[in-house]
Order: structure tokens, then C-alpha cells, then sequence
């Protein structure tokens, strides 16, 4: 198959393998995995049918419209919503099925409001336990358990779920914040609470804290297969990369020895060799802070970017390599075909696998492999 110029191919098999492979790795009653910002840039739709196939009963976004498109293709499992718009008007999420994380009072009153004479509009808590970001703090845990309980008594909400989030900073300090947690449990339980959900793991707890499993863990990042500690563990977990990321030659070039090369002539070549362009520059997503240091895969060999990432495209010394435009370039994939890591290029850009996959976007196209397509 000829490859696009410019692509990510995403194998929903890998996905449904991972996420088959989590589920045994972390017995909980329920799994979640989280297919916000367009499943960390692997195709939302797509993800959450191939997460589902591999044993997932949860489907977790960022924002009310990212669980709507869910729906809008037909995708009726549980979904959880849980950062609002200040005006967000719940009423379409509520008509779509779609549990609100509720993070403060405005928020449980709002989404009361949105009930429609049916069913109670179902709510999952979120608690502060020590990120600092969303979540209702501590003092203001009693009011909304005892308002939420009210509510819930009169038919209006149920109160599903109790979440919070880690902050992955140390072992101890996720401990610190499980603490948090059960005692934001505990105070629930005074109010009358009886939440079916208790969450607060993500990939990286559900894996090596099991005390912070409870009912329901998310998966995000491994589902992808990328490992949530950084450095390529994530074969060592059973896990396998989803996204592959590369596209065409598109022009080969012969140059004699000290011939700098894009901007800034911050790489010079030291001596006669073939520079090759690849068509993917930082309108793509590719991180420009990876100039001169991120790996790249041509012919079975792995290069490095040679001079600064522009916007639409970057260099590569090849040496003496037979290069030909329109031939294969693997930016990222898995590594366990020999070509470079999403891993690597994070370590190239200072940054986490996360940003790596998810910033992509511009002119790049996508295409899936496997899958029940
Ligand atoms: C993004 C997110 C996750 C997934 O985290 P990973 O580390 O990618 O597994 C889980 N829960 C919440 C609340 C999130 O925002």
C-alpha cells in the first residue's frame, strides 16, 4: 500500500488488544476509557467502538460535545462529561444520556435544572483532592453532598458516581490524595450518599496503586498504548502503540560537505551525503523543539531531524543511504517493528508521550487499520 503523504494510521485491533489486555491487568467491576481530544488524536469515534469490543463499559470526555458526536454516531454506552462551559446549558447532554461531572454547586443546580420530567439527571461528584483543578473542595464538600441528597430525594438527580483525579506526583503523594478521597467518601455517606461509582484512578494508578481502584478506573494514555511512567514500558505492560505517524520523501537532494541546512543553519553536514525532505513540519503538530534530535525511521534505518523543524516540513541526513521521493518515512510507531517511539520523540521535545500523539492535527490525513471496518 502506498503510504499518504502525510499520515497517522491508527490500528483499532491495537486498541481493542489494550484495552482486553488493561482489563486483565486491573480487575475493577468497570473500566472507562477516556476518548477526549479526539482520543488523544487517534479518532474518537473510531476508538471508543474499538475500546468497547476490547471490554470497556465507560466512555469518558473532557467536554459535553465531545460526548455528543459519541452519540451522533450511534454510540449508546455510558459516557461521562466533566469540564463545562460556565453557561453550559446541560439540557443536550441530559436528552443524549450523558452523565455531568459536577464540580461545584452552580453546577449540581444547573444540571437539576436541566431535568426534563423523566428520568433523575444523572450526576458523578468530582472532589478536589490535591491537583488544584476542577472538583468541589473540601469545605464546600457538605453543602453539595446535603443539597445533591436533597435533589436526589426529590427525583430530580441521582447521584451516580464519586470521582477524583491523581496528580502522579509521587507514590506518597497519591496516597496523600486517596486519603482525601475516602474521607470525601466517608462525608458523602453522613449526607446519604450512595454513589454506584467510586473513581479515582487513571492509567498510571490503576496500574501500580491498586488501593486506588475502587469501582471504575480510566484509561487514557494506556489505551493507546503508551505507557503512563514514560520510556517505552508500554511493551513491558503488553501494550502496543496504536498510532503510526509518517508520510512520503518528498524531494532527495546530493550536497557536498558543510552545506547548512533549514533555518538558521543549525545543522551543517560534515561531509558529502544525501539530505531527504519530509513533509511534516510543526503545522502538523510536529514539535519544532525537536530539531536535531528526534529519531526518524527511512529504509529500515533511524536518522535524526537534521536542522530546525519548520512549518511544513524538515530535513533528514541520510548519509549514503539509497533514498528515492516518495519512499516511506516512519516518524513514530511501534517499537517493536524498529521504528522510533512516540516515547523517543517526547524525550526529543521535552515533553510526554501525551502531547506527542495528541497535538498532532494539520494537513496530516488519518486512515484506521482493523477494527470491525
Ligand atoms: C485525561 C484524564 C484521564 C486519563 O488519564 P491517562 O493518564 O491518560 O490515563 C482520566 N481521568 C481524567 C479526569 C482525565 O482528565
Amino acid at each position: 500500500m502506498t503510504p499518504a503523504f502525510r499520515e497517522r494510521v491508527v490500528d483499532l485491533d491495537a486498541v481493542t488488544g489494550n484495552v482486553r489486555r488493561l482489563r486483565e491487568l486491573v480487575p475493577t467491576p468497570h473500566a472507562m476509557v477516556v476518548v477526549k481530544a479526539d482520543a488523544y488524536g487517534h479518532g474518537a469515534v473510531e476508538c471508543a467502538r474499538a475500546a468497547l469490543a476490547g471490554g470497556a463499559d465507560w466512555l469518558g470526555v473532557a467536554e459535553i460535545a465531545e460526548g455528543l458526536a459519541l452519540r451522533e454516531a450511534g454510540i449508546t454506552a455510558p459516557v461521562l462529561a466533566w469540564l463545562h462551559d460556565p453557561d453550559e446549558d446541560f439540557t443536550r447532554a441530559v436528552r443524549a444520556g450523558i452523565d455531568l461531572g459536577v464540580s461545584s454547586l452552580a453546577q449540581l443546580e444547573a444540571a437539576a435544572a436541566a431535568q426534563d420530567g423523566t428520568a433523575p439527571v444523572a450526576v458523578q461528584l468530582k472532589v478536589e483532592t490535591g491537583l488544584s483543578r476542577n472538583g468541589v473542595a473540601e469545605e464546600e464538600w457538605d453543602a453539595v453532598f446535603a443539597r445533591a441528597r436533597q435533589l436526589e430525594s426529590e427525583g430530580t438527580i441521582l447521584v451516580r458516581g464519586i470521582f477524583s483525579h491523581l496528580s502522579n506526583a509521587s507514590p506518597e503523594d497519591d496516597r496523600a490524595a486517596l486519603a482525601v478521597y475516602e474521607r470525601a467518601l466517608a462525608r458523602a455517606a453522613v449526607a446519604g450518599l450512595r454513589p454506584e461509582l467510586r473513581h479515582l484512578a487513571a492509567s498510571a494508578a490503576a496500574l501500580t496503586l491498586p488501593e486506588t481502584r475502587f469501582d471504575l478506573v480510566r484509561f487514557g494514555i494506556a489505551a493507546y498504548g503508551l505507557s503512563p511512567f514514560g520510556g517505552g514500558h508500554g511493551a513491558d505492560l503488553g501494550l502496543r502503540p496504536a498510532m503510526t505517524l509518517r508520510g512520503r520523501v518528498a524531494a532527495v537532494r546530493r550536497v557536498p560537505a558543510g552545506k547548512g541546512v533549514s533555518y538558521d543553519y543549525t545543522y551543517r553536514t560534515a561531509r558529502e551525503t544525501t539530505l531527504v525532505l519530509v513533509p511534516l513540519g510543526y503545522a502538523e503538530g510536529i514539535p519544532r523543539h525537536a530539531s536535531n534530535r528526534a529519531p526518524v525511521s527511512i529504509g529500515g534505518r533511524t536518522f535524526r531531524v537534521s536542522g530546525r523543524v519548520a512549518m511544513d516540513q524538515f530535513v533528514v541526513d541520510v548519509g549514503d543511504l539509497d533514498v528515492k521521493v516518495g519512499d516511506e518515512v516512519v516518524l513514530f510507531g511501534d517499537p517493536a517493528t524498529g521504528v522510533p517511539s512516540a516515547d523517543d520523540w517526547a524525550e526529543a521535545a521535552d515533553t510526554i508521550n501525551w502531547e506527542i500523539v495528541t497535538r498532532l492535527g494539520g494537513r496530516l490525513s488519518r486512515s484506521f487499520v482493523g477494527g470491525a471496518a
